[in-house]
C-alpha cells in the first residue's frame, strides 16, 4: 500500500501545501491505477516475486559476435521473451533493481572466459539524453557486473560526442553512419589497458563497433564486449 505518510514540513506554507497535494493526488493515483508487475502485469510495486525469479532461472545461453578489428562480443542470449522485457522495464519503466539481476549473468560467463580486462566501461549517452531519462541503463548493468566481479569501472572512458537518431528501424549500413565519429576516448587511463564494453542489447554491433575503434585511438591495448542479450540474427 502507499504510504500515507504526507509532508510534515511547513505545510502552512504555500510550497508545502503544494507537496501535501501533490503527495495526496499522488496516493489517489496508486488507488485508482495500482502499480503492476513489469512482466505479468499483477498488482505489485516494481517486477513480483515470481517474475523475479524467473528471470533469475533464465538460462544463459552464450553467443559471440566477431565483429571489426579482432573485437568480439559476448551475449547471455536471445534479445526475446523474459530479457526483452527486463530491458525494456530498466530502460523505459525506470525498473532499475533489474540491473543488478541482469549483470549476475555477464558474471556467469565472465568466469568461464579468459579475458582479464583492466577497467569495466559502458556506452555513454549524449548528456541531453542522460538528463531526460536520468540514468544510463547500460551504465547500471556494467556498474553492477563490474561490482560482482571485483575490476573498475570507468564510465567516462567513452565521450559523446554527437547527438544520434534512434538506431530503431535503420538499416545495417544507416546504423553504421550514423554512429560514425560519435564516441572519443578519454585518453590518460585506458593507455595500454584491456577495456571490457558492456551494453544492454547487440544488434548490428555498430555502436559497439564504434566504441572499440575510439578505445583502440585513444590508447588501449585491446577491448572486448557483453551485452545481456543479442538481435544480430534479425538484421
Ligand atoms: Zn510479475
Amino acid at each position: 500500500m502507499p504510504s500515507l505518510e504526507i509532508n510534515q514540513e511547513a505545510p502552512h506554507t504555500p510550497a508545502g501545501l503544494l507537496l501535501a497535494i501533490r503527495q495526496i493526488g499522488q496516493w489517489g493515483l496508486d488507488l485508482l491505477f495500482p502499480p503492476r508487475c513489469g512482466n505479468c502485469g499483477r498488482v505489485d510495486i516494481g517486477w513480483c516475486d515470481a517474475c523475479t525469479a524467473l528471470l533469475q532461472a533464465t538460462p544463459i545461453a552464450s553467443h559471440t559476435t566477431p565483429l571489426n578489428n579482432a573485437f568480439t562480443v559476448i551475449s547471455s542470449g536471445i534479445h526475446a521473451d523474459i530479457l526483452r522485457e527486463a530491458l525494456h522495464n530498466l530502460k523505459y519503466l525506470r525498473q532499475t533493481q533489474l540491473a543488478p539481476l541482469l549483470a549476475t549473468r555477464l558474471t556467469h560467463l565472465f568466469a568461464e572466459l579468459d579475458w582479464r580486462p583492466d577497467f569495466i566501461t559502458t556506452v555513454p549517452m549524449h548528456p541531453k539524453k542522460l538528463a531526460k531519462r536520468g540514468y544510463n541503463q547500460a551504465g547500471l548493468i556494467a556498474d553492477a557486473f563490474a561490482d560482482q566481479v571485483n575490476l573498475p569501472y570507468l564510465p567516462d572512458a567513452l565521450i559523446r560526442t554527437k547527438e544520434t537518431i534512434s538506431q530503431v528501424g535503420l538499416s545495417a549500413q544507416e546504423r553504421q553512419e550514423n554512429m560514425r565519429d560519435v564516441f572519443n576516448a578519454h585518453s590518460n587511463e585506458i593507455q595500454g589497458k584491456i577495456m571490457l564494453i558492456v551494453d544492454d542489447v547487440l544488434t548490428t554491433g555498430a555502436t559497439l563497433s564504434e566504441c572499440a575503434e575510439a578505445l583502440i585511438d585513444g590508447g588501449a591495448q585491446a577491448v572486448f564486449g557483453m551485452t545481456i542479450t543479442h538481435a544480430s540474427d534479425k538484421q
